[in-house]
């Protein structure tokens, strides 16, 4: 009825994976049922082989990605299951780990937002190097946003051919043209990063510059997996869940701003959608300044909102509703669909032109886009931004990002994209999810446009290849009674920045917390607003790199030797699957 159990094991070497030293072992599956049956009752043997169908199903095409274990031996029996499930929903709704509903959008009702049951396993190491690496980023970051030439000729040729690209930039050169009336930015940053199967290192995704989210959310999430590792009697896990102070820091950035800004009457505005979806979070950094500064004012306003209501006073101060704005946080202006007509653009183009100080200024906005991440990663580019030994580092966290522009390194991207569709993803210059294109359609859309100018709007990105892992994933609606099936999921790492400053010099520049969010391993996205992904935060183990070389010759009770506790920790797909994988917290 099956095939063969396949151990994914791998060799340390030099801190590093590498290919060579993965070796793929398979046994009958015959000995893991009988492996299965002498750990479990009849029911959790039930609830495995049920568990396994559904990783073998979710993990189509998938058999040779790498494995993390997770935190705790899986399945969890049924009865515990439903009981923590249950308990962790309530949790997330007392505590906000909610949004409101898409599909039957009442306002005065929350659902919780989809979560992981369990943290998911991150290696230590790669978790300290993004942590690590991040005010070196928002160092970048800060630079490029102020280099007009670069970010002028980064984005010409998209320019040409995007339309809400160039709208943006025309705001650039428009208040360039004027003057620029504050000088000083507050980015709130979010660099999101994948697990790289090949190296075992963090690879970057991409870096948010505009409306970086769930900083309020991922907050309270490590509360929320205390509490549940709590709920599993596993106290003695929690000290491996990383503090988390995102919402802290990145509130306190905007306080900051707010002091520079220098006028105790100011207000701080949240520039925001027609319908908000992810109330909490934004919700989250209002009640959080009012808590660390109860004398400034929040309002929240959208786009068309700001253009009926605010104008720029004598000093070009922004007036709206008679108060005075001293810093403008975007959660919304990132996409076309946020600007119902000129009247938008027009209430943009005033924020810009006023005294207030942006989080993000037009050109900290324009420096996130990925064209400008493209052409960061060319040969001697960093170099122009950062010292020799800051460039190095970035380089490790870069992956290969290819321009498509009508030249011979564009021409050659595009064969690339034809011959290897599902190594890239291609990328548009959007945010939010939902806008890349993927494996087979890679090639299509490229085979479509590689004869026109419209290839510049898109770049090319190598596609990284994250380890799956084993958890539960819990959704509003769910129709599995409260006890999900275990799924194979992958994880994106987002660490925050704050960084403010002007052209001359940087006055703060921290790295104040972070995020993890997860999806089906099958899914190519897993933007948690978009409906995609799951809440999570990162269980630190050892390293990617602690999987064992196993003997083929051993027993599988030999594999539970002290300190090293079997886990049923992966599925796989074609004919067979299921395998032993071990998590060794440090
Ligand atoms: P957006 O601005 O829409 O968030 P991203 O570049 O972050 O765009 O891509 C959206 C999602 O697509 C990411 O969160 C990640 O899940 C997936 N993704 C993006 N780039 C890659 C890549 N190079 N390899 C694998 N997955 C990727
Ligand atoms: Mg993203």
């Amino acid at each position: 009825m099956v095939g063969n159990l396949i151990l994914s094991s791998s060799l340390k070497r030099h801190g590093r994976l590498t290919r060579q030293n993965q070796a793929e072992i398979y046994l009958k599956v015959d000995q893991l049922v009988g492996f299965l049956c002498n750990l479990t009752t009849p029911q959790k043997r039930r609830h495995v082989e049920n568990s396994v169908a559904n990783v073998k199903k979710t993990n189509k095409g998938k058999m040779d990605q790498n494995r993390m274990a997770p935190c705790l031996q899986l399945p969890l029996d049924n009865k515990l299951l439903e009981n923590v499930i249950e308990k962790a929903k309530d949790w997330a709704l007392m505590h906000g780990a909610c949004m409101r509903s898409r599909t039957n959008l009442n306002k005065d009702v929350l659902q919780f937002a989809p979560f992981v049951l369990l943290p998911s396993t991150f290696p230590r190491r790669e978790f300290k190097k993004a942590v690590e690496i991040q005010p070196i980023l928002n160092e970048l970051v800060h630079k490029v946003a102020h280099d007009y030439e670069f970010l002028s000729s980064s984005l010409k040729s998209t320019n040409t051919v995007d339309h809400f690209t160039r709208r943006l930039f025309e705001i650039y050169e428009t208040v360039r043209k004027d003057g620029i009336t504050q000088p000083t930015s507050l980015g709130l940053l979010r660099s999101d990063y994948l697990l790289n199967c090949d190296s075992g290192t963090i690879k970057q995704v991409e870096i948010n510059t505009v409306a970086s989210s769930f900083g309020g959310i991922s907050t309270h999430l490590g509360h929320y997996h205390r509490y549940v590792l709590q709920e599993l009697g596993r106290m003695d896990m929690i000290q491996n869940l990383p503090e988390n102070h995102a919402l802290q820091g990145l509130c306190q950035g905007m306080l900051e701003a707010w002091k520079l800004y220098n006028n105790e009457k100011a207000v701080i505005m949240f520039v925001v959608e027609d319908v908000t979806y992810n109330i909490c979070d934004q919700r989250f950094h209002e009640f959080e300044l009012r808590s660390q500064n109860p004398n400034v004012p929040v309002i929240r306003r959208n786009l068309t909102q700001i253009s009926e209501r605010a104008k720029l006073g004598s000093k070009k101060e922004l007036i709206l509703d008679d108060m005075e704005v001293g810093v403008i946080y975007f959660r919304a202006g990132y996409e076309p669909g946020h600007y119902h007509s000129e009247n938008e653009w027009n209430a943009r183009l005033l924020m810009e032109r006023s005294r207030a100080i942006k989080c993000p200024s037009i050109y900290y906005h324009l420096a996130g886009t990925k064209k400008v991440q493209q052409a960061l990663a060319k040969p001697g580019v960093l170099e122009k931004f950062l010292s020799p030994d800051k460039t190095s580092v970035v380089k490790e966290i870069f992956t290969g990002l290819y321009s498509l522009d009508k030249d011979e390194f564009g021409d050659r991207a595009v064969q690339m994209a034809i011959e290897n569709p599902g190594h890239f993803v291609l990328k548009p210059q959007r945010e939010g999810g939902g806008n890349n294109v993927y494996g087979d359609k890679v090639r299509t859309a490229v085979e479509a446009m590689k004869d026109s100018e419209e290839r510049s709007a898109w770049i090319l990105m190598e596609r990284i290849s994250p380890p799956m892992q084993l958890n539960y994933l819990v959704r509003p609606g769910d129709p599995n009674n409260g006890c999900p099936p275990l799924s194979d999921v992958v994880g994106e790492l987002g660490i925050f920045g704050v960084v403010i400053g002007d052209s001359e010099k940087i006055l703060v520049n921290k790295q104040v917390g972070h995020m993890l969010r997860t999806k089906l391993s099958t899914a190519d996205e897993g933007g948690v607003a978009a409906g995609l992904g799951a809440l999570d935060s990162p269980y630190l183990c050892k390293s990617t790199n602690k999987i064992m070389l196993l003997d083929p010759s051993l027993q599988p009770d030999r594999w539970r030797s002290p300190g090293r506790e079997a886990r049923v920790a992966s599925g796989g797909p074609g004919e067979t699957l299921v395998g032993i994988d071990l998590c060794q917290p440090n």
